[in-house]
């Protein structure tokens, strides 16, 4: 009832192994389900790009954990196909079960998914940290979406302007940024440097709005909630 993925340094291959889930008869092969490969493939894309190449710079128990929330976000982003922004379940078909594999649907309600930065005190397995992680991102990607619209042709063309375009723009630029082992924090302000870096900050107050509606406003630090905006930013 797993899959995982070895990434080593720069040079050499990496590797997936998907295996088969036993919650069924006949048992379900997670190569079958889309959310488990993307999230897999995602573990060598995060691995690779943080801390330049080493495959060595997502080992803390905090930067692990959004290694596992990534992997979860790019399977979000891949199975998006209209501007609506609805709850998301990963790997109900290898469980066949319509709660899947994680605790909360991703969600842009606070009631159906009430995860907040502070909920690291207590969740310290690296893909419980994840979900915190990849509902953050979740909501940063509604954000976007309802800024700027959505292209049913992102996968093939980066080269548009709407919402999904901009998001995965930001979360493969801001992994080269960030460094080497990062927090919640270093990787948040890593999105914001690469909004600046590529949109000439545009986005700020949308990713900020995000970010401080868990937790993750100006001023979280150590595990400690923040809601705060920067004055330059509107409260929604
Ligand atoms: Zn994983």
């Amino acid at each position: 009832n797993n899959a995982n993925f070895a990434t080593p340094a720069d040079g050499q291959s990496g590797r997936m192994r998907m295996f088969l889930w036993t919650f069924t008869t006949p048992e379900r092969d997670g190569a079958l389900e889309n959310d488990i490969v993307t999230h897999e493939m995602t573990h060598g894309v995060t691995n690779r790009m943080t801390g330049g190449g080493t495959g060595r710079c997502l080992q803390t128990t905090e930067a692990g954990g959004m290694g596992e929330g990534w992997s979860d976000t790019m399977a979000i982003w891949n199975e998006q196909d209209s501007a609506a922004t609805p709850d998301f379940v990963l790997g109900q078909y290898v469980t066949n079960n319509p709660a899947g594999i994680r605790t909360h649907p991703y969600s842009t309600n606070a009631t159906t998914n009430p995860l907040l930065y502070s909920d690291l005190q207590t969740r310290t397995e690296v893909h419980a940290i994840g979900e915190v992680w990849a509902n953050m991102l979740f909501n940063v990607y509604a954000n976007l979406v309802h800024l700027h619209g959505f292209s049913a042709n992102a996968r093939a063309d980066p080269t548009t302007s709407e919402g999904n375009v901009i998001f995965l723009h930001l979360f493969i630029d801001s992994l080269a940024i960030q460094p080497c082992n990062p927090t919640f924090l270093n990787a948040r302000d890593a999105w914001l440097q690469a909004d600046v870096n590529r949109f000439g900050g545009a986005n700020a107050c949308a990713l900020w709005d995000a970010f401080a509606s868990r937790g993750l406003g100006v001023g979280a630090a150590n595990h400690t909630n923040s809601f705060l905006l920067p004055p330059a930013c509107p409260s929604s």
